[in-house]
């Protein structure tokens, strides 16, 4: 929408042809439905949020970044609200308001939209861009800007056809990938046990190894990942993540195990990875047995199960038990001090083996895409076929949650606009 805004403002004919019935259904769903469009963060910082692959937006970003997108939503009335630390949003905080001011956007320029009109084939002779088929129809035209999104949350439309598209006009993909995805663990049973809990203010690290073999003296005190700056982690270690997190029947959900799904689903194509949560990171394990021995002592008629009440949420407190192998009924004056070394150690370290993402259909994003090798950065031209350009998800680009992907896609769809009218 964006892209053909913009190509229509500068005086080229546009027609947008969108597959489902509606416009913007993905934005719809953004952010809760709120729509973090954006992200306060500065330049580096924002790029870093795409892995290696963001450098491949830092021309993009000069020509169209988060101060235009904020002035083109104010061309239509919309103010913007920053949340939640750095994450910017419509101040209605409703994702309605920016699918309308795309379609003002369309409509004032005088685009000409067909729904329910999917694009099967970009038609190419002599390597230029020639036209465009759907099952019923040709549409001859002299460029194509293909922005067909990528291939999770496929209800709303993008079901991954570009992908196709480009491949038949000898575009590469790069494996697709889901991204942001929540994390099916092999101890589907201790999950279900602890189903619904919410892990508020925990460390998750990911280790490429089994759960077993994990040192929890590797576990780092600061974050490490993608879109952290400093040094990477080292290897066993993965990813390590300070936030929320969610136990759910098949696994991990919730704002960290999100954001580490990328990390952990490439490393599962190396090896067996294991992840380790730190229930308490804000005390060493010598000062979190301390402080349980001082807690059995105090309450010492007790028993172990109550007086984790205060260590741990309620639905946590069962299974958590059962794991330790300290009877719950035990009164606490009962608990020798090598069971009390054993509750913290698990407190300070809580593990599961990862077996894989949920599902492609449920990630945030689509890792992988088409090469960035083949598209040129300044323009968003294909390097292939003359007249195509591409934007959007569909390129090999993905983000950490904060707005980031959004300003990808109106980024790169302002850019292949303005190309694609020239
Ligand atoms: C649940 C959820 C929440 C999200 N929240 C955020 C957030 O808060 N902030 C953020 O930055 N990112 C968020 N994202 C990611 C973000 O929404 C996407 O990265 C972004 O929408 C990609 O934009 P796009 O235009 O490339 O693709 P899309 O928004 O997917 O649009 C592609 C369009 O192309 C159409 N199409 C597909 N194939 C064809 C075809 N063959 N012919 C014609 N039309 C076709 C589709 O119907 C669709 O309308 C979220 C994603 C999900 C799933």
């Amino acid at each position: 929408m964006m892209a053909a805004g913009r190509a229509a403002e500068l005086g080229a004919e546009v027609l947008l042809l969108e597959k489902t019935e509606r416009p913007g259904k993905k934005i719809l769903i953004s952010g809760n439905g709120r729509c973090n469009l954006s992200n306060t963060c500065d330049l580096e910082t924002f790029i870093l949020q795409y892995g290696p692959n963001g450098r491949f937006l830092s021309s993009v970003f000069r020509r169209f970044f988060r101060d235009d997108l904020i002035s083109f939503l104010h061309r239509y009335d919309v103010e913007t609200v920053v949340k939640y630390g750095n994450k910017i949003y419509p101040a209605s905080q409703n994702a309605r308001e920016i699918v309308r001011v795309f379609v003002s956007y369309l409509e004032d320029n005088n685009v000409t939209i067909k729904y329910n009109t999917a694009v099967n084939h970009i038609l190419v002779e002599t390597n230029s861009v020639i036209g465009v088929q759907t099952i019923t129809d040709t549409y001859p035209c002299d460029a194509v800007i293909l922005a067909t999104g990528g291939a999770s949350h496929p209800q709303t439309g993008s079901t991954g056809d570009g992908y196709r598209i480009a491949k038949e006009l000898g575009h590469t993909i790069i494996r697709l990938r889901p991204g942001l995805v929540p994390l099916v663990v092999e101890e589907t049973e201790l999950a279900k046990s602890m189903m619904g809990s919410s892990l508020h203010n925990v460390r998750l690290t990911a280790f490429q190894q089994r759960a077993d073999a994990i040192d929890r003296g590797l576990v780092p005190t600061s974050d490490t990942g993608r879109g952290i700056k400093g040094p990477k982690p080292r290897l066993p270690v993965i990813e390590s993540r300070f936030g929320d997190l969610m136990v759910t029947h098949f696994g991990l959900s919730g704002p960290i195990a999100l954001e580490m799904s990328l990390a952990i689903i490439d490393a599962l194509e190396k090896g067996p990875v294991g992840v380790s949560i730190d229930l308490k990171p804000e005390i060493s394990s010598t000062g979190l047995a301390s402080r349980l021995q001082q807690q059995f002592q105090l309450h010492g008629k007790r028993t172990y199960q109550t007086i984790m009440q205060s260590f741990l949420s309620h639905k946590m407190i069962e299974p958590f038990v059962a794991l330790s192998g300290v009877p719950g009924e035990k009164t606490a004056n009962h608990i020798s001090m090598s069971e009390t070394n054993r509750i913290a150690a698990l407190l300070k370290s809580l593990r599961f083996n990862i077996n894989g993402p949920y599902s492609m259909s449920t990630a945030m994003v689509t890792a992988g895409g088409l090469s960035l090798d083949e598209i040129d950065p300044q323009t968003m031209a294909s390097k292939l076929v003359k007249g195509l350009y591409l934007c959007g998800e569909v390129l090999d680009i993905d983000a950490n949650t904060g707005g980031y992907n959004l300003q990808a896609a109106f980024s790169t769809g302002w850019v292949s606009g303005e190309e694609a009218a020239k």
